[in-house]
């Protein structure tokens, strides 16, 4: 297999932590960013226990000049960024007649501007060097909405348009560029969820039980896989059956 460079943003949380795992057990190089040095040190060391070794750069991804240094950090210490997951994300749940700007903002500005601001300074290579992968981890409720989410809904909506357009242009320079949608997985964002909306989300699932961050990865190995090359404008559905359909 070749090993590849690869950056995962929010890599320190439940679902990026899984995805760094598997691409660094496939035997790729991986960078991840962070906003807190003294919480990131410690998940590296923690990381280090398991055997995976993670670069890790400071780096905001709601600021494009953040992203860009992060970028080229990255690909100063470990060569061209082949593999790019825009993961990092946040909630900022409250229903729309109460929303506040500052709420809508902070979400657009993490979700889906954070593709544009980490994914543009990686693009023009990708193109030169003719291979990339890029997945956007999107949400199930960007594809059927959610209560108090009207700011995440659609931002997560906007990553699947950001998606299909990098995916055209870029299919003919060897690049693929797909989302996936998880339905709810078992990390700190829906823990925080309150127990008895929990249990109606579960109840609600047809597998009867929330994701695991692995079950994301696992999708992620799959679409950035050599042999995955045809896979490009998809959206990878890993939810228990919780959206079916379009
Ligand atoms: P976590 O809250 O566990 O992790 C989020 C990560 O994003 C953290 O590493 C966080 O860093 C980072 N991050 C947030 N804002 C920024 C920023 N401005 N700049 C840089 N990094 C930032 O979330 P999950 O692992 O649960 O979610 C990962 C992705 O999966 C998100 O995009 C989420 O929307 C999506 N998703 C999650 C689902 C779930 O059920 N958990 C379901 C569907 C989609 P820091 O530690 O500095 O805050």
């Amino acid at each position: 297999m070749t090993s590849r460079v690869a950056l995962v943003t929010g890599g320190t949380g439940g679902i990026g932590t899984a995805i760094v795992k598997r691409l660094a057990q496939m035997g790729h190089k991986v960078a991840t960013n962070y906003r807190n040095e003294e919480k990131a040190r410690a998940w590296q060391a923690r990381m280090r226990e398991d055997g995976i070794e993670v670069f890790l750069t400071r780096g905001d991804v709601t600021s494009p000049e953040e992203a860009a240094a992060m970028v080229h950090a990255v690909e100063a210490a470990l060569g061209p960024i082949e593999i790019l997951i825009n993961n990092a994300g946040i909630t900022r749940d409250t229903p729309f007649h109460r929303m506040r700007p500052d709420q809508w903002m902070e979400v657009i500005n993490t979700n889906l501007n954070s593709c544009f601001n980490v994914t543009r300074p990686v693009i023009e290579g990708m193109r030169e060097r003719k291979w990339g992968r890029i997945i956007q981890i999107s949400s199930i409720n960007g594809l059927k909405g959610q209560y108090g989410q009207a700011n995440y809904a659609a931002s997560k909506a906007g990553m699947h348009g950001f998606t299909i357009s990098l995916a055209r242009e870029n299919a003919r320079y060897g690049i693929t560029v797909n989302t996936i949608s998880p339905g709810y997985i078992a990390t700190d964002m829906v823990m925080a969820v309150p127990e008895e909306v929990r249990a109606k989300i579960i109840a609600d699932i047809p597998t009867g039980r929330l994701g695991t961050p692995e079950e994301i990865a696992h999708g992620v190995a799959f679409l950035v896989d050599e042999q995955a090359g045809w896979i490009t404008g998809s959206n990878l559905d890993i939810n228990g059956g919780h959206h079916m359909g379009w």
